[in-house]
């Protein structure tokens, strides 16, 4: 349900919210939602896109206190290898607060361009590694907080997380994507 809304002399007001049907349970959204299927859903679509060139790899950074998956996509060109190892890495996350539901849009339009033909994604591909963790707290995402993940405090949760992002080695997960070919 979209609500209109207008702001006048720096005041946001909602226009009165209508509920048409009875005994319906209804959410009022902050703002426009992307949930934990949403990402599943998306990092499908962008594997497909991926697919024929080798440029992307899924893995399972860790499993979280809740029992699901927390992804990390490698994309690059995984060719020649050896130069693989020298490129710089682009460290990118996204939803470590699960409310900022704005910043899965921005990572689906990263994921979306970096693996495009589109010459200058190409060429990003080529000089550079990507690491992106689209949804560093899904817990918090699928539990509805705003700011925590389902046990740990933020802070501990980042800082585990980031621990952990930091142990990989990239070009490594690079590679694994030349074995595979
Ligand atoms: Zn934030």
């Amino acid at each position: 349900m979209a609500c209109a809304h207008t702001v006048a002399d720096s005041i946001f007001r909602l226009s009165p919210v209508q509920f048409p049907h009875e005994d319906d349970v209804c959410f009022i959204a902050m703002c426009y939602p992307f949930t934990y299927s949403d990402l599943s859903n998306l990092l499908l679509k962008v594997e497909n896109l991926a697919q024929k060139r080798r440029i992307l790899t899924r893995s399972e950074l860790c499993k979280t206190e809740g029992g699901v998956s927390c992804e990390i996509l490698t994309i690059c060109n995984p060719r020649p290898p050896s130069q693989v190892e020298r490129r710089p890495v682009f460290f990118i996350s996204g939803r470590v607060h699960p409310g900022e539901s704005n910043a899965s849009f921005i990572v689906k339009g990263i994921l979306q361009f970096l693996v495009s033909d589109d010459d200058i994604a190409r060429e990003l591909r080529d000089h550079f590694v990507f690491e992106v963790i689209p949804m560093l707290n899904p817990d918090g995402v699928i539990h509805g907080h705003y700011r925590v993940s389902l046990v740990f405090s933020f802070v501990a949760f980042y800082c585990s997380i980031t621990f952990l992002a930091g142990s990989l080695s990239p070009p490594h997960a690079c590679a694994q994507t030349e074995e595979t070919m």
